[in-house]
């Protein structure tokens, strides 16, 4: 059956990302779905991804010069953002977001406002300590 296949292999992407807790690349998704599912083609899972994205159960983010990040919600309204490590990869909760206070300002203009992304990156604590004469 097509459509329990299809919710078989959502759950295991959910899964997935639910254990990384961070986002995750479409790459590193991939290469966690194909241990259980070896059959499985990148474009399958992209189109679960997809699937979950408009059911809003995850998020994407643009991280790391525009690579793709996606990221389990712990409930449907959540709203976080994060900062990515040039050097490690490794990504940052944001502590809050200062852009609904900017919507709010736009909303009052007329301006309906449908999502926005904040994009920042540089270089974590850790690495600074590796390389002090880089930086
Ligand atoms: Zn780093
Ligand atoms: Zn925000």
């Amino acid at each position: 059956m097509e459509s329990g296949r299809n919710t078989k292999q959502k759950q295991l992407i959910l899964s997935i990302l639910k254990d990384a807790e961070l986002p995750m690349s479409i790459n590193e998704i991939y290469a966690k779905v194909v241990d259980q599912l070896p059959k499985i083609a990148k474009s399958t899972i992209y189109r679960n991804i997809d699937a979950l994205l408009s059911q809003n159960l995850i998020d994407k983010y643009h991280l790391n010069d525009n690579e793709v990040f996606y990221r389990i919600k712990s409930d449907r309204n959540e709203h976080k953002h994060f900062v990515i490590c040039d050097d490690c990869k490794k990504v940052f909760d944001l502590p809050s977001c200062p852009i609904h206070e900017i919507e709010s300002t736009m909303e009052e203009e007329g301006f309906l406002i449908k999502k926005h992304q904040i994009q920042i990156s540089g270089i974590c604590k850790e690495c600074i300590g590796k390389s002090k004469n880089k930086y």
